[in-house]
């Protein structure tokens, strides 16, 4: 009876992720598809605008892809000694186009430490840390600021994300991290759920400081690589 009861509600919750799959690809999709339709009719220079438009909506199907995957097999891949320090340093260059993009200053990263290791998944951590680091992007205004800092706090290293952005509200604040929770036009409300996931699978922990108009800060804690690992 518990399998049976099991299985159903695996069913449910596989057939309702795959319909809200289709649900979000397919409006980028028919967005592409009508700017398609009309290049093969315009021959003028607004072409580049639709290009651009393609492209983007593209980017996004691909993303929506990329985070339901992630969300359907949050379970960690093999574990490898991840040097934290440079692993910031890298997911920070990967993001400053984007926050140049945005406007958004991306500072370097900001520590004492000479390097601090952990026993993880690399890709998936890079993969979390990129998330925050998204929306503390997104969350900004032009000339805004973000600031990631690492120190060494006992058994943990410890990485912060501030930013000078909109901040979150008391009521915002407990909704995030919920499944769908977005406020934006194009947000999928997955990256955070996803990243908080992610990060308490490799034994780590995540808490949020915000204010409204001040700024948001994330701050990561995960433990460092023991000596029998
Ligand atoms: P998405 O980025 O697709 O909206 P997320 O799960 O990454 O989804 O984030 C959910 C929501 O949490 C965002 O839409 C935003 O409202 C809020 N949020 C996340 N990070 C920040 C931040 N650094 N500052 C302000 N709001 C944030
Ligand atoms: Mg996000």
């Amino acid at each position: 009876m518990q399998d049976e009861l099991l299985y159903a509600v695996r069913q449910q919750s596989i057939s309702e992720l795959s319909a809200s799959i289709a649900h979000e690809v397919r409006n980028p999709l028919t967005v592409v598809k009508g700017f398609l339709q009309l290049m093969k009719e315009d021959d003028t220079q607004s072409k580049q605008e639709y290009y651009q438009l393609i492209l983007s909506e593209l980017n996004r199907a691909e993303n929506i892809i990329h985070e339901y995957l992630t969300l359907s097999k949050p379970q960690l891949g093999e574990s490898m000694t991840v040097p934290m320090k440079e692993c910031l340093i890298h997911t920070i260059t990967l993001l400053t186009p984007y926050a140049f993009k945005e406007g958004v200053l991306l500072k370097e990263l900001q520590t004492k430490e000479q390097e601090a290791f952990v026993y993880t998944d690399r890709s998936k951590l890079k993969q979390a840390i990129i998330n925050f680091l998204k929306n503390a992007i997104e969350a900004s205004a032009p000339s805004g600021e973000v600031e990631v800092t690492m120190n060494i706090k006992k058994q943990f290293v410890e990485v912060e994300i501030c930013d000078t952005g909109k901040g979150m509200s008391k009521e915002e604040l407990a909704k995030i991290g919920t499944v769908y929770y977005s406020t934006k036009e194009k947000g999928t409300g997955l990256g955070t759920m996803v990243s908080i996931r992610l990060i308490e699978e490799m034994g780590g922990s995540i808490s949020y400081a915000s204010e409204v108009n001040k700024g948001t800060t994330v701050q990561i804690l995960l433990p460092l690589k023991k000596d029998h690992e």
